[in-house]
């Protein structure tokens, strides 16, 4: 069934700038069905929409974050009530399994959730003590104040929950957001900010632009803030867009995170660990286990344990509130295409593939599938796959693992799988990554409490998480009272002689370590 979207930001749009009248469809990758017909808004739209969002936005801003955490909780509870609605969209434009789609609803609950809760004190207004004897008299606090728009672009991966962990943040900052969805899954994101324009009486400080990359584009230039999550190649290109235009941009990128498999693991959690990490979603997410790499010692008996069970997973496009397919289909002809490059360049350099290594069915549907004999010279190991690979390397000692995993341009995340905290500790902390996760993949992007973030080539700043996860919209005001009201101050004019050495005198004083400059003295 085909739904006709009408965002809220071409209804409103001012009558003089006309909106656009292309769309484009978006399709269901698992079965090519149609899922929607967008609006492919022009950078007319766009502004349009900005303007309507800046203008409803100071009224949100004085609400202070205790109202606005209202409406976010209103939100959700619509989200969770139109729960089956919301995840079939994200079912159907993603080609995901039941379960995978299911996932994304339980970030909407916990980063809505945890912002909600701590938004108010994560704002509050805070007190500094005056440093140096001129500054006694004066009371120092910081504000923070948002930046007025704040654009959030997002890719297709999570339709739902890669929004959704930036946007509760900066509503919660008192900005108005601009969203931008992939061109890809649009659907199930335009309908949850439908429901906050239409269904849940919140002021209108949400709006989202559908369409292609000159859509985003738009979006860059009409905002004060850009929070990008995406390729490394685009957010290159907003970095640059954004320094030429004076704005912030934060970067989430892309990664290549490696999992290293120390000889005292646990076998049993660590080969449902790979799996998971490395298959979820049919390997589309920016933290995936992209590489492998296991001690000699226990490398033999991971790899039959990693074989025989992925080879069991289920392949398939399960139907809504299913759970009958643990694997679905990958999101774009592109994608699959990039993973048959690697897994051909591979197999032509002495790799072996182990099970998958194929497509399936009459869909986007790709093999979970083991790469064995791999090493650095092969793309597998080297660049970012974002789709079902798991390659996996034996090496000798944990140094090995060590460099090898450090031998990437993306530092994403990366995880550690031993019994020894000693171990977990030493190799942990030698990852050069933004994100560490001992006996666990992926996990740390869901501690919303901990930030959240690339180096290197991963990323600039930090997505979410902690304080800083709505901190990170706000412009910082230093604000300086006066506490005693002089009439004038030792260092305004007139200067005169006698004023010059008071000062003189009280920074010798108070501002030297040895009695010799306190007292003036030269050294010999
Ligand atoms: P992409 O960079 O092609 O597109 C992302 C978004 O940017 C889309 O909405 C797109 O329309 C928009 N866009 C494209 N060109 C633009 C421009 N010039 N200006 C502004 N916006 C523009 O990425 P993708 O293919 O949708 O997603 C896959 C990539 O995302 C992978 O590299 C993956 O690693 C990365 N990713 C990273 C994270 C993370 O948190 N680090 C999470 C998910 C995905």
């Amino acid at each position: 069934m085909t739904q006709e979207l009408t965002p809220d930001a071409v209804k409103r749009a001012p009558r003089r700038k006309k909106p656009s009248t292309s769309v484009f469809d978006v399709v269901n990758p698992a079965t090519g069905e149609q899922v929607a017909s967008v609006p492919d808004m022009s950078a007319a739209d766009v502004d349009a929409l900005a303007a309507r969002l800046r203008e409803a936005q100071p009224a949100w801003e004085a609400l202070g974050p205790a109202e606005r955490a209202k409406y976010l909780l209103r939100w959700l509870d619509w989200i969770v009530d139109h729960k089956d609605h919301l995840l079939g969209l994200v079912h159907r434009e993603a080609g995901k399994s039941w379960g995978d789609a299911s996932i994304e609803l339980m970030v909407c609950v916990e980063v809505i959730n945890y912002y909600a809760k701590h938004g108010e004190e994560f704002l509050a207004e805070e007190t500094r003590r005056p440093h140096g004897p001129a500054s006694l008299t004066k009371k120092l606090r910081i504000l923070r104040r948002p930046y007025p728009l704040v654009g959030v672009i997002t890719p297709w991966n999570y339709p739902l929950a890669m929004p959704m962990m930036d946007v509760p943040g900066a509503l919660m900052a008192g900005a108005a957001v601009l969203t931008k969805p992939s061109e890809v899954t649009p659907v199930a994101w335009a309908e949850a900010v439908r429901a906050w324009n239409e269904e849940i009486g919140a002021p209108p400080v949400l709006g989202c632009a559908t369409g292609q990359g000159e859509t985003g584009r738009a979006v860059v230039d009409a905002v004060d803030m850009v929070q990008f999550t995406g390729s490394t190649a685009t957010g290159r290109r907003i970095g640059i867009r954004a320094a030429e235009r004076l704005i912030p941009a934060s970067l989430e990128l892309g990664g290549k995170d490696a999992m290293i498999v120390l000889d005292d693991a646990e076998l049993t959690r660590t080969v449902r660990g790979a799996i998971w990490g490395g298959l979820f979603n049919a390997g589309q997410s920016c933290v995936a286990v992209e590489r492998v790499y296991v001690e000699d010692r226990i490398y033999d008996d991971f790899l039959a344990r990693l074989t025989a069970e992925v080879s069991s997973l289920r392949v398939g496009h399960d139907g809504q509130g299913d759970f009958t397919a643990e694997y679905g289909a990958m999101a774009t002809e592109t994608q699959i295409e990039i993973v048959e490059a690697q897994v051909a360049d591979a197999v032509a350099k002495g790799a072996r593939v182990v099970t998958g290594g194929r497509r399936t069915g009459e869909g986007l549907f790709y093999l979970p599938t083991v790469l064995v004999d791999v090493d650095h010279t092969m793309s597998c190991m080297t660049e970012e796959t974002f789709g079902p690979l798991l390659p996996v390397m034996r090496v000798a000692d944990e140094a090995e693992a060590v460099r090898l995993a450090n031998d990437s341009p993306y530092g994403l995340a990366g995880s550690v799988w031993t019994s020894s905290d000693e171990r977990a500790r030493r190799v942990g902390a030698a990852l050069e990554t933004g994100g560490v996760n001992i006996n666990n993949a992926m996990t740390n992007v869901f501690q919303f409490p901990l930030p959240m973030g690339g180096w290197k080539h991963s990323g600039l700043g930090h997505r979410f998480g902690g304080a800083n996860g709505v901190r990170k919209y706000c412009r910082q005001q230093a604000f300086v009272t006066e506490r005693v009201d002089l009439k004038n101050e030792i260092h305004w004019y007139p200067y005169t002689p006698r004023k010059g050495a008071v000062t003189e005198m009280a920074l010798r004083l108070t501002g030297m370590h040895d009695w010799r400059r306190r007292l003036g003295r030269r050294a010999r």
